[in-house]
């Protein structure tokens, strides 16, 4: 396995890899759920290609940037063991030198749920993403379910500015009792840890009392009531899965969507509704 940090040395690496190429993206303090994207790229592809980044574009200036947990001995060490050929992890002066002044504009979709709190967030995640696949150059992206708005953000922009890769979007791995894995989970005191499943649940019975044919705003109701005291809810939804435009039936395909705050840590879940 190699790890470089430039992006001449990556260029010069990855041309060479064997095709398919898989390619995943990521930030780091990587656990189960990162590495459930390598384990599906590394059996779809022959070669699989990694980026370890924390990528300031996405931050805004109150967010937790400097404090985001960074591990990257530790993720290189998982990521060989997980079959990567190629891990990139270059520094913030590689992606952007003095004078960077360009950046990919999301549209509308980038304003609602995760938008409307974070303006600038997507359009810090479309650059990188962009960036890293003119880098990389795969055949194939991976992108977990997980953040269901970066997911379909991302595939208009890649469908909008033509890029020739395809995306896999992976489920989202979840603790035993239900809380999706991020890095973010680190943050939660253990009483918030305790309660931040219930963002899962909220989610879980939105889901039941919509297809059981409730009304979309009574369904709601009744899942907020089963948030813990200690959230304190940022939306609760069901959004058309292309569009992330809200919708008032459980139409597949569709996600059931939920952030709230558990103390300082924002924590984000959806659930896919397919056919
Ligand atoms: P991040 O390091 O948070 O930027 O995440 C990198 C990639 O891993 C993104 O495509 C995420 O959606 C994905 N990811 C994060 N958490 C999970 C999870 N619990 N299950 C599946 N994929 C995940």
């Amino acid at each position: 396995m190699h790890i470089v940090s430039t992006i001449p040395q990556a260029r010069a690496l990855f041309e060479v890899l064997p095709r398919p190429l898989g390619f995943i993206p990521t930030m780091g303090a990587l656990h189960e759920g990162h590495l459930a994207l390598v384990a599906r790229a590394r059996d779809e592809s022959a070669a699989v290609g990694a980026s370890v980044f924390v990528n300031p574009t996405q931050f805004a200036a109150n967010e937790d940037l400097e404090r985001y947990p960074r591990d990257l001995q530790g993720d290189c060490v998982k990521l060989q063991r997980g079959g990567v050929d190629v891990i990139f992890a270059p520094d913030a002066q590689a992606m952007y030198p003095d004078g960077f002044s360009s950046f990919v504009e999301v549209g509308e979709m980038g304003t609602r749920f995760e938008g409307a709190i974070r303006p600038t967030h997507f359009r810090g995640v479309a650059t990188v993403v962009l960036k890293l696949l003119n880098i990389v150059r795969p055949d194939v992206l991976y992108l977990g379910q997980k953040d269901a708005q970066q997911t379909a953000i991302v595939r208009r922009a890649l469908r909008d500015l033509d890029l020739p890769v395809a995306v896999a979007i992976v489920p989202t791995e979840r603790e035993p009792d239900g809380l999706a894995r991020s890095s973010r989970n680190v943050y939660l005191t253990p009483e918030e840890r305790a309660a931040a499943p219930t963002l899962h649940r909220a989610l879980q019975a939105l889901r039941l009392a919509m297809a059981g044919g409730r009304a979309k705003a009574d369904a709601i109701a009744a899942a907020r009531a089963l948030l813990s005291p200690l959230a304190e809810l940022d939306y609760l939804d069901v959004v058309d899965a292309d569009s992330f435009e809200p919708i008032e039936e459980l139409r597949p395909p569709a996600f059931v969507i939920g952030a709230a705050r558990f103390g300082a840590t924002r924590l984000l879940d959806n659930l896919w509704i397919d056919g």
